[in-house]
């Protein structure tokens, strides 16, 4: 859009991730997605009176994680607060929650831009639990399903730092990359284990003060998130050159129609009446539970980059896809114990493999062929019992049956033919039998020796080194000058 270039778009995000852990937030109820509706409930997140919380430790760990992992200060007291509103899958009326002192604060991410790396600022991470969920249309009913009922989340607002939808589709990814690397989330933002709320403003450029904005919910993947923003900012751009006013209002996303239409005027916090959850003590963090948390925090994206690159000399591109998904870097290491082909492997997990992931959308740690007979495979070709060529047709096998590959090297009778008395006996029939390309390239048509080793590839379905089958090749036309 042209009048763009006068604006500057101004984003926030608000992404709440749901914790890996086995129990819900406040109860011993499973938090295990898919399970029959109201099956992982008991009073305590069916909001039965008289119930109390008990809060679950893993959870408070695993947002320090995430706090230390984005460079937040960790509160060392922080506070739960209800929020409260009716929903009728709510059965409190409240949502517990942080408000005024959240566990972490003040952090960043960076983020690759087309201009270098830049800083987006985290104003909080706080933790909360789920509500439940409603089922429309079923049979002319709404029915409710409390399983989803105090899941821990935890919440991750940043700073309105971010200026276009390219950046903040960076941001998100690399919150997901982080949380899947920190084992703390799935990162599955269409089963919605990642949510993304989005705030959204225009100003002129140059201008400092924030304009009025715009939430956006209910993007649940990546494509859907860039979409709706770049929705959002061209409306909002359209209003402004009309000289008509953005009216501040949280709007749904719907992606079968590509709008975001309004679902309610924007609620301020004091709608919410926050106050201190008198159900729970303010929750104290030991200076030596923090530095446990940060000894014990997994090797993260840009370290297991640096180490790819220098303990697998690996190219810098190479380690940055690699690494991308911590269950690529998984798969990629996992390999590793098969083959020593650093390169090598890297390039069939690159390619051939992260094609079929795609095509299929599946995550690597469920990759149809185990890492151990992808490096297997590879190893194959390294010890030239099969080439190249053919090390395709056995991936193409093993995508529908796992097995291993000498296995159907063996039993497909696929090993490369390297003993050169077998190929010069099929180089002297090639010879013989194409005569008239044999003369021309006595003559000097020399490009006639492509066809040769191809007829001869052929003749061995593909099984020829085709080395040896150069050498030989040469070696007899030689003989015949
Ligand atoms: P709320 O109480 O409505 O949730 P917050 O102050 O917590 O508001 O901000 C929520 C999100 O909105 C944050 O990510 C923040 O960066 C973003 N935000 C706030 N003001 C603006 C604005 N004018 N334009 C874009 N984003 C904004
Ligand atoms: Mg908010
Ligand atoms: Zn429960």
């Amino acid at each position: 859009m042209a009048m763009l270039k006068r604006y500057e778009a101004v984003i926030g995000l608000e992404v709440h991730a749901q914790l890996l852990t086995e129990t819900k937030l406040f109860c011993g109820c499973s938090t295990k997605f898919g399970a029959q509706p109201n099956t992982n409930i008991c009073p305590v997140c069916m909001g039965l009176p008289g119930t109390l919380p008990t809060l679950n430790k893993r959870a408070v760990e695993f947002a320090i994680r995430m706090g230390l992992a984005t460079n937040c200060r960790i509160n060392k007291r922080s506070i739960f607060a209800r929020k409260n509103y009716f929903y009728p899958d709510l059965p409190k009326g409240y949502q517990i929650s942080q408000f005024e002192e959240p566990i972490c604060e003040n952090g960043f991410v960076e983020i690759e831009t087309e201009n270098g790396s830049r800083k987006i600022r985290l104003k909080r991470i706080h933790i909360e639990e789920d509500a439940g969920k409603s089922i429309h249309d079923q049979g002319g009913f709404t029915k409710v399903d409390l399983n989803r009922s105090g899941v821990p989340l935890i919440e991750i607002v940043s700073e309105p730092d971010i200026h276009s939808t390219q950046e903040a589709s960076q941001y998100l990814k690399n919150l997901r990359q982080l949380v899947t690397y920190l084992g703390i989330c799935d990162g599955n933002m269409e089963e919605g284990s990642l949510r993304c709320d989005a705030n959204i403003s225009i100003r002129k450029k140059g201008e400092t003060a924030l304009g009025t904005r715009t939430e956006i919910k209910n993007m649940n993947s990546f494509r859907n998130v860039e979409r709706a923003l770049e929705f959002e900012i061209n409306r909002q751009i359209e209003l402004l050159e009309e000289n008509r006013t953005v009216v501040q209002e949280t709007l749904l996303w719907d992606a079968d129609k590509s709008e975001a239409r309004p679902m309610r005027g924007k609620e301020e916090s004091h709608d919410y009446r926050y106050f201190p959850e008198p159900d729970l003590m303010p929750l104290e963090i030991s200076e030596d539970w923090v530095t446990e948390i940060q000894s014990a925090l997994p090797e993260l994206p840009n370290a297991r980059k640096q180490r790819f690159i220098e303990e697998y000399q690996l190219p810098e591109y190479d380690a940055g896809v690699l690494t991308s998904e911590k269950s690529i870097a998984d798969y990629y290491e996992q390999a590793l114990t098969s083959t020593n082909n650093y390169k090598a492997l890297s390039n069939w997990v690159m390619s051939e493999a992260l094609k079929i992931a795609n095509e299929r959308k599946v995550d690597f740690s469920q990759f149809p062929i185990s890492a151990k007979n992808l490096g297997k495979l590879i190893a194959l070709v390294d010890k030239q019992v099969i080439s190249g060529k053919i090390a395709k047709e056995v991936f193409e096998d093993m995508l529908n049956s796992d097995d291993d590959p000498e296995n159907i090297v063996k039993e497909k009778n696929l090993v490369q033919i390297t003993d050169a008395s077998q190929i010069k006996i099929i180089v002297e029939r090639v010879l013989k039998d194409n005569p008239t390309q044999v003369e021309q390239y006595l003559n000097g048509k020399e490009k006639v020796f492509g066809f040769f080793v191809g007829q001869v590839m052929k003749e061995s379905r593909g099984k020829a080194n085709p080395q040896i089958v150069n050498e030989i090749l040469k070696e007899k036309l030689a003989n015949l000058r």
